[in-house]
């Protein structure tokens, strides 16, 4: 039994290999993290300046991170600039998709995100076996409200403690320095937390990859500040149509949101992908064929998928008949076939 388990990891890993060459670098010693090198762009800006000479003064440090136009300890660097136009944007919150410009630093938003809190953090053996050990950072609130959510009771209300962010980037350190491979940052959803998690980085010193565990809707000036720091997207496709997602997660736009998501993450600076697709009981020919074929068409075959089947109904899924069950054999078996149609040769499934 060991035996087995150990030969199907290595095959997963070796799939993973092909499919995240540049994390495997940035594992091996031969690279470093993206956001190393945002801490190496010199960019110069005022802290007051207003914030559309913040987002000049960063396209010209994107292009710089671009041509790998560095320097030692510049006095002001691109993450700084980052960490500054999220802190800004938190007072008139934009940071996902809903839009509901919340000022943060006076109230929750949508999410049920002030400031952030930690629900939970810890070295995670349970993620796909090129992850593992995952440093996992579990933020709680989130700006889906999905009636299935398996971590309903973190991603729908205030938990956890606060950490600064220069004790944060100590705990990553001592999760490095304890075997973690990566820093995996969730929730809930990580995107409300993105000017904690940018400060955080900051201050962080070992190289240690970022990976951004996420429901992908974040708004379009979030990817540019995750551009030159995610070093792997490990983003969910849950929907392959907009009623399912606005009657199951409560999101409009899903699929428009997301697509032009995973395209914007495609072209971002030495990013890949780990892209996770829960299959759901009865929406194998409206979701999940839609997605591993649009998948296979816009990002590759050779793109690293884990199809899932660990599908249970959790939290108010009791409510909706058709998802208020397990998978069953005949519904694993066609999500098998789906993949083998599209060819997605690094793809897990299971
Ligand atoms: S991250 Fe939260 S506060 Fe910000 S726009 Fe989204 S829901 Fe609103």
């Amino acid at each position: 039994m060991v035996m087995w388990v150990r030969r199907i990891n290595m095959e997963e890993i070796e799939k993973a290999k092909r499919a995240m060459p540049h994390y495997f670098e940035i594992l091996s010693g031969r690279e470093r993290p993206n956001f190393s090198y945002a801490k190496q762009v010199k960019v110069n800006f005022s802290k007051d300046g207003p914030l559309d000479e913040l987002w000049k003064a960063h396209e010209e440090g994107m292009e710089k991170l671009r041509e790998n136009d560095l320097s030692e300890n510049p006095e002001k660097n691109l993450l700084d600039l980052k960490a500054l136009i999220a802190n800004r944007i938190l007072e008139k919150c934009e940071l996902c998709e809903i839009k509901c410009r919340a000022n943060r630093n006076d109230s929750t938003g949508y999410c049920r995100v002030k400031e952030s809190l930690v629900a939970s953090d810890f070295l995670h053996l349970g993620e796909e076996p090129e992850l593992i050990p995952s440093y996992t950072i579990f933020f709680s609130g989130c700006n889906f409200r999905c009636v299935f959510c398996q971590n309903w009771d973190i991603s729908q209300y205030r938990v956890g403690l606060r950490y600064s962010p220069k004790e944060m980037a100590a705990k990553i350190s001592i999760a490095y320095a304890e075997g973690a491979k990566n820093v995996n940052f969730v929730g809930g959803e990580p995107t409300p937390d993105l000017p904690f998690i940018l400060e955080t980085l900051r201050y962080v010193k070992v190289p240690i990859p970022v990976v951004w565990n996420s429901n992908m809707y974040m708004s379009e000036i979030t990817m540019k500040l995750l551009d030159g720091i995610v070093d792997v997207y490990l983003g969910d496709f849950k929907w392959g149509n907009n009623e399912d997602a606005l009657k199951y997660s409560k999101v409009p736009s899903y699929w428009e949101v997301v697509i032009r998501n995973f395209l914007l993450a495609k072209e971002h600076h030495r990013a890949e992908f780990l892209i996770r697709h829960l299959v759901m009981p009865n929406h194998l020919e409206c979701c999940t064929k839609p997605i591993l074929r649009w998948i296979a068409e816009n990002l590759g075959k050779e793109v690293r998928v884990n199809v899932m089947f660990q599908y249970r109904p959790e939290y108010r899924a009791d409510k909706y008949p058709e998802i208020a069950r397990m998978l069953s054999y005949d519904e694993m078996k066609r999500a098998v076939e789906l993949v083998s149609e599209f060819g997605l040769k690094n793809a897990m499934v299971g």
